[in-house]
């Protein structure tokens, strides 16, 4: 039974976005910066913290964060430094990372979402720490040093989001500027972008936040959203219970969806940072972060203005082409190259990203100018349109020209009156019954008549005479 005065509490929730930059080597180091290689096989003394190797800067990566700043909106500093963090985790093999606190790379910023502007705090740029491996099966843990010294951003946030699916939302949308500015690949599940969320909750009308729990490491838009509802639900269950809530790190369970203390909330001053005395600080002059600027090419926010804006997309449809760059890429080739915005949308939002989603492919498996050929053929009347998809889902299944598609499967429209006329006899042979039926003036029966001839013909004759053949069969 509830009471009539139930306090309603309201969700505030900041991340931590951490992304891998797309560097060829690591921050400190000349070891690459891949994924999927055997373990602990891209390292050296540097990225291993043995006595006497000295970090140099990766020029690449400052780049890439002033790049993923400047797509984000932030400002960029004119001068910044490196700290050092120090703890020790079995993943760290020197004991500290080098990290900035005190003069982040990239000031303020933020991105509008569904209307609401959520800002960015700063981003800073640090090294990833390597990765512990717990095989079960054998009951130890290893340890992979791949990852130690791969340049890292952290992107943090004010707490300005209010719900998992706003939280979820802004994710997206940092996801697609970064991979627009082509400094991470964005792939969540590879553990290139991951994020941690500081949940708190406050009656509504409160003046103050409450105390908040970060949870870490959530590497999917589900965990995120699942991670911020039970984290909300679990403190509004402690209030209301009388307790407090404690300021702590906790991770996320992904067995059963909830989150569990991992340790006390540290702060800064834990982690004794000092400047770091081998980097040294970083001047950036304003023709070097022009320069940057001007290769950005065009972002996400850019891009989506001028598919509803001057195409006439939906905003469904808008953000349906934008989620992959490549396949935006492709539209906005074929459309360059005269393809009608209207059918080039239509198509890669049906044949080309039904394609790329089954066969998981990172790449349009077709030159944008045979899809501006089959379009132009439809448009034509050449081929029917049922025929240009079709057309368009084998040549990106067997990889030939359109052309060749369209000679090989027998597409071109003929009009071949003779052929024509014998196939409609031949049709209407079938079901002398149906042909009754519609002198009886059962009307109907002759869309039934347009699908046996159609399946027959394959588009190979135009609609309009194979509906005036039939009549004049029929009428006869
Ligand atoms: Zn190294």
């Amino acid at each position: 039974m509830s009471t009539a005065a139930q306090t309603r509490y309201i969700t505030v929730i900041g991340l931590e976005i951490h992304a891998e930059l797309l560097t060829q080597t690591k921050v400190f180091c000349g070891c690459p910066n891949t994924f999927g290689s055997a373990e602990n096989e891209n390292v050296c003394p540097t990225c291993l913290g043995l006595p006497g190797a000295l970090p140099v800067l990766n020029r690449s990566a400052v780049e890439q964060t002033v790049k993923a700043g400047l797509a984000l909106g932030c400002e960029i500093a004119r001068w910044t430094r490196w700290d050092r963090k120090n703890y020790f985790y079995a993943d760290s093999p020197k004991a500290y990372q080098i990290s900035q606190l005190y003069a982040p790379l990239c000031l303020g910023g933020g991105l509008e979402v569904g209307g609401r502007l959520i800002r960015l705090n700063h981003i800073h740029l640090e090294e990833d720490a390597g990765k512990l491996i717990h095989d079960g099966a054998r009951n130890v843990t290893r340890v992979d040093f791949n990852r130690c010294g791969v340049p890292l951003i952290e992107i943090v946030t004010e707490p300005d989001m209010r719900s998992a699916d706003e939280a979820a939302a802004f994710i997206e949308q940092v996801r697609m500027a970064l991979v627009y500015a082509g400094v991470c690949d964005g792939k969540m599940e590879q553990g290139s972008l991951r994020v941690d969320a500081n949940v708190s909750v406050m009656p509504e009308g409160a003046a103050e936040l409450g105390t908040r729990a970060e949870v870490k490491n959530l590497n999917s838009f589900r965990h995120v959203a699942l991670a911020i509802e039970h984290e909300a639900e679990r403190q509004i269950r402690l209030i209301e219970g009388g307790d407090r809530v404690v300021q702590e790190t906790r991770r996320f369970l992904e067995g059963t969806g909830e989150t569990a203390p991992l340790r006390s909330k540290e702060d800064a001053h834990d982690y004794r940072y000092f400047p770091d005395p081998d980097v040294l600080p970083l001047e950036l002059d304003a023709e070097f972060v022009g320069r940057l600027r001007a290769s950005l090419g065009e972002l996400p926010g850019a891009r989506r203005e001028r598919y509803i804006g001057q195409y006439g997309m939906s905003a469904a449809d808008a953000e349906t082409l934008l989620a992959r760059k490549f396949v935006s890429d492709f539209y906005d080739e074929a459309v360059a190259l005269g393809a009608d915005p209207r059918e080039a949308g239509n198509m890669v939002r049906g044949e080309i990203l039904r394609h790329v989603g089954e066969t998981g492919a990172e790449r349009v498996g077709m030159d944008a100018g045979d899809l501006v050929k089959l379009l132009g053929m439809a448009a034509a009347g050449e081929i029917s349109a049922n025929n240009a998809k079709r057309a368009v889902a084998l040549t990106l299944g067997e990889g030939k020209s359109a052309e060749a598609i369209v000679e090989a499967h027998n597409m071109r429209i003929r009009e071949d009156p003779d052929a024509l006329a014998a196939t409609v006899r031949s049709v209407l042979a079938e079901r002398p019954d149906a042909v009754r039926s519609y002198k009886d003036g059962e009307t109907k029966v002759f869309g039934f008549f347009m699908g046996q001839c159609n399946k027959i013909l394959k588009g190979s004759a135009h609609p309009k005479s194979v509906e005036a053949e039939l009549r004049k069969q029929l009428d006869s």
